[in-house]
């Protein structure tokens, strides 16, 4: 067996890393990992053949094999080498967590810093126990500093993920309702998320905390009282410094810095606001300019179905159907019924993993949208029809399909129309239908 060492000899021979074979590139490390329905020691020879220099195995049948690196478990070979290789890079992270907005959030920070920097940040929303591992083993000297989103739907997650990233620095973008089912309720994912900030103080490391979050600087004076016994402190960042004034925030968020620059922006609502302000905040920590913190803040404009404004024919579509859980729909649900327009229509999409919470959160939401006045509500999904009690007049579609018939039928015009849905419903399809 190799120890890490050697392992990250190995590595560095390579010219990158995967742990999937239709993403092979020639002489990388290909990464042999089980999932529920797969063992990636079965794909060793194709990657071999594909072009890969090693591949890291776990299964001892393989231990005679050229080209095969033989550990006991390939999942904590590679998170092993990562943290090896964290340890050879002196640059900066930022690490952040949160229920909500940690891409969005992650996408900003790294857009400011690389106004001064050269920077990496985590692709896409490769943020858990394996994808933290791959970012960390992306990051080479040429860069100066890195943004890496850690994501987690349970207990010791983010104790893991920092032991791995070490981030220097971090954010929290919010604790709200996701994930409930994993991490055991409310109080669970409070717990889980202020890992991070147990890591950062235990390391004498900064944290960047929104000053207007009451529940995130509750919780950060109780994480420091838990671990006051130790030497260490963190450094803490209470943010925004100086007054910034939301000018405007439907359809897109309108800013006033402090000296009294206008900046409008390509995201929607108060909640996209709050990832602004920390990027600021972590630009302005690291020197950045703030006319150049502005202009990275104001060029982003998301592609991937997450906050995103489409203008279509006579309509207004606010698109996030990237994810969604009680406190995301809540605040999208929010922001959209204080927008003026002139018809406003809600498609809304079950929320994936709840657990035993899930029939109470959907007719907790049911209420929620009850009390704004939409002129239409679709709910599409299994568990949307608990919503149903509180919105006799709705629109019940339970599957995607269905629900593209129906907009046919009923074509729209002159409407802003908010879609919003957990991954898994889809609920992008429906735009090419509005
Ligand atoms: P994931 O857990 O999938 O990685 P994430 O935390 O990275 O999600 P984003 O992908 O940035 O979050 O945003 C997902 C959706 O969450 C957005 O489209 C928006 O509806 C909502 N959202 C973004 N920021 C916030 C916020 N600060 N508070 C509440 N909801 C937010
Ligand atoms: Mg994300």
């Amino acid at each position: 067996m190799l120890s890490t060492a050697e392992l990250y000899s190995k590595f560095q021979e390579c010219t990158g890393i995967s742990t999937d074979t239709r993403r092979i590139t020639a002489d990388c490390l290909f990464v042999a990992l089980k999932g529920a329905n797969f063992d990636g020691n079965q794909f060793a020879e194709q990657a071999l053949a594909s072009g890969a220099r090693y591949v890291l195995v776990d299964d001892p049948a393989l231990a005679n094999r050229e080209g095969c690196l033989l550990v006991p478990d390939s999942l904590t070979a590679l998170q092993d080498l990562a943290r090896f290789h964290r340890q050879n890079l002196s640059i900066p992270i930022v690490g952040l967590t949160g229920s909500n907005g940690k891409t969005t959030t992650k996408e900003l920070i790294a857009g400011v810093l690389a106004k001064n920097y050269r920077t990496y940040a985590t692709v896409g929303n490769l943020n858990n126990h394996i994808g933290v591992p791959l970012t960390v083993l992306s990051i080479n000297e040429q860069y100066e500093m890195a943004v890496v989103e850690m994501g987690a739907n349970h207990q010791k997650e983010i104790e893991l993920l920092c032991s791995i990233a070490q981030p220097t620095h971090g954010l929290i973008t919010n604790v709200g309702k996701a994930h409930l089912e994993g991490f055991g309720g409310i109080e669970g994912v409070r717990k889980g998320k202020g890992e991070l900030y147990d890591y950062l103080a235990r390391n004498g490391r900064t944290v960047f905390i929104n000053s207007r979050d009451t529940t995130l600087t509750a919780m950060y004076r109780e994480r420091l009282k838990a671990i006051r016994s130790e030497t260490t402190f963190a450094e803490a960042i209470f943010y925004p410094g100086e007054p910034i004034d939301l000018i405007q925030e439907s359809p897109v968020v309108i800013f006033r810095t402090e000296s009294g620059q206008d900046v409008t922006t390509h995201l929607p609502g108060r909640y996209n606001f709050d990832n602004m302000l920390a990027a600021l905040a972590i630009g302005q920590y690291f020197g950045v300019s703030p006319e150049d913190a502005n202009r990275a803040v104001a060029d982003y404009n998301p592609t991937n179905n997450r906050s995103q404004v489409i203008y279509k024919g006579s309509n207004t579509i606010l698109l996030d159907a990237y994810n969604a859980n009680p406190s995301s729909m809540a605040a999208a649900v929010r922001q959209f019924a204080a927008m003026a327009a002139k018809r406003k229509v809600v498609i809304l999409g079950d929320m994936y993993e709840l657990g035993q919470e899930s029939e109470a959160e959907h007719a907790a939401l049911g209420k929620l949208v009850a009390e704004s006045q939409f002129d239409v509500v679709i709910l599409a999904g299994k568990d949307m029809k608990f919503a149903l009690d509180s919105l006799p007049k709705a629109y019940y579609i339970p599957d995607k399909f269905s629900l593209h018939n129906w907009l046919m039928d009923h074509p729209m015009t002159d409407t802003h129309i908010l879609v919003k849905g957990s991954r898994g419903m889809g609920l992008e399809s429906v735009v090419p239908f509005l």
